[in-house]
């Protein structure tokens, strides 16, 4: 019997702002344990809640970037439980009146083409806290910092078909996400939460099947992992006659396995009600016309572009699209260097380099992109070798200085000098009689082996060219 899995994912991301979503509290990740806490994220009797603007335009932003309609009114809602991480008791978040409904939202598929899910909505909640069990022997420690965080919920509809596309699909999502600066989806940090529904049912039927939920899928491997092994657990049910039970399951990313966590407890054991302290959300329609004026351009849609625009393979246009940091940097350079292949060429090499190497964002970088097109301009017009290009960039992240006083106090502009370069070539070719002696055997790929020599012994001053036409001339 073939079957065909059905999976929906609700993901859990959280909003750049540096206030809670109801209380001024910190959010800043790290902070000592229960130290950003007050009477309104503590629930204290009499304290409470006021929006926090900031947290809705960007949930508005996230809504309006995967094409949903954002309804001028939404309705906070009390989703009551019991846990000691819920100070509260309940939950501030949005039930039946949620923020933005029916969007859509499409990643590359690695074996080719798309994958397209529906949005089935977005909505807006706050945070639980931490219950933390590796600090203290034989007891669980709770950290109420997180409390509060601004959280939207997208939930999609079930349109994705096996463990691939949904890691896919998250992939793709993250990267948007960042794009559209809303959230720092630092995975690690708890920024990015993912939960998936997933259920089987007979190829070429419509009807569903009886789905599972897992939780705590925390990287875009686990994701992938745990679907293969549910997907796996549920078709052996199946297969044997049994029926798939309604259950949660917690993935264990460090053991690798699923495991029950308790039984699925319905929406109506939430009693969600609408919160008292708070007024229902408005947001107007020019609010929403606002900031759909303010949206970036999208990675897939700025790939492209760079591909016509700067005339950029695929593949170039794809590294420097990876974060919009680094897009933005290299439009900024390609516009000061006045040729985008060229600048592609310092961006991706020697600026991608320095940037990993010093684990620097690409708007920190202390190179101003005018500045890389001077040190450009220097090798263009061969004032410079290359070689020597890199090494002031170098020096220019260190020292701060212009490439042109660095070129000039170190003296590294190129030799052009005749007895200066006569002088290097010798010195080189006596130093290697055999190799010589096989160049002028025919043996030419050993000419770049002697203008390396050659560079090296004039620490980069020599003009390679110049170089290369008089080791030519010497050993023919
Ligand atoms: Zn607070």
């Amino acid at each position: 019997m073939s079957w065909e899995a059905v999976i929906g994912l609700e993901v859990h991301v959280q909003l750049k702002t540096a206030e809670k979503l109801f209380c001024p509290d910190s959010t800043v990740f790290g902070a000592d344990p229960n130290s950003n806490v007050c009477p309104v994220c503590l629930g204290l009797p009499g304290a409470l809640p006021v929006l926090n603007q900031q947290a809705v335009e960007l949930a508005v932003r996230t809504a309006l970037a995967l094409e949903c309609r954002v309804h001028r009114t939404s309705v906070f809602a009390r989703k009551n439980y019991f846990y000691p991480d819920l100070p509260k008791g309940y939950q501030i978040s949005q039930f039946e009146r949620p923020l933005a409904t029916g969007g859509l939202f499409s990643a590359p598929h690695p074996e080719g083409g798309r994958v397209e899910v529906r949005i089935r909505r977005i909505h807006m909640e706050e945070d639980a806290g931490k219950s933390v069990h590796d600090r203290l022997p034989h007891a669980t420690a709770v950290d109420l910092n997180r409390t509060g965080t601004p959280l939207v919920e997208i939930v999609t509809e079930p349109d994705l078909r096996s463990p691939e596309g949904a890691r896919a699909f998250l992939q793709g999502l993250k990267h948007h996400l960042e794009y559209l600066e809303v959230s720092d989806c630092n995975m690690e940090e708890g920024s990015l939460r993912v939960d998936a529904n997933v259920s089987l049912r007979r190829s070429g039927t419509e009807a569903l099947g009886t789905k599972t939920e897992l939780k705590n899928l925390n990287t875009f491997s686990g994701v992938e992992k745990a679907l293969v092994l549910e997907i796996e657990r549920q078709r052996a049910e199946l297969d044997d006659g049994r029926a798939v039970e309604h259950q949660t399951l917690l993935w264990d990313g460090a053991r690798g396995e699923i495991r029950p966590m308790r039984t699925k407890e319905e929406s109506h054991d939430y009693r969600y009600f609408p919160d008292p302290d708070l007024p229902p959300l408005i947001v107007e329609e020019s609010e929403v016309e606002a900031i759909r004026g303010q949206l970036p351009e999208f990675p897939q849609a700025r790939r492209l572009r760079f591909q016509e625009e700067f005339g950029l393979p695929e593949y170039d246009a794809g590294v420097l699209t990876a974060t919009r940091g680094l897009a933005d940097y290299f439009e900024r350079a390609a516009a000061a260097v006045g040729d985008g292949k060229l600048a592609s060429n310092w961006v991706m090499g020697p600026v991608l380099q320095e940037l990993n190497q010093r684990g620097l964002d690409p708007k920190e970088f202390p190179l101003d992109p005018v500045v890389l097109a001077e040190l450009v301009e220097l090798v263009q017009s061969e004032v410079i070798s290359h070689r020597v290009g890199r090494k002031v960039l170098v020096s220019v992240l260190e020292t701060g200085k212009s490439p042109a006083a660095i070129v000039e106090e170190e003296g590294l502009a190129q030799v052009k000098d005749e007895d200066a370069l006569e002088e290097w070539v010798s010195q080189v070719l006596d130093s290697h009689p055999d190799e010589v002696q096989r160049l002028q055997e025919g043996e030419d790929r050993l000419l770049g082996f002697f203008v390396g020599q050659v560079m090296r012994v004039s620490e980069g001053k020599a003009d390679p060219k110049e170089v290369s036409r008089r080791l030519r001339d010497a050993v023919s």
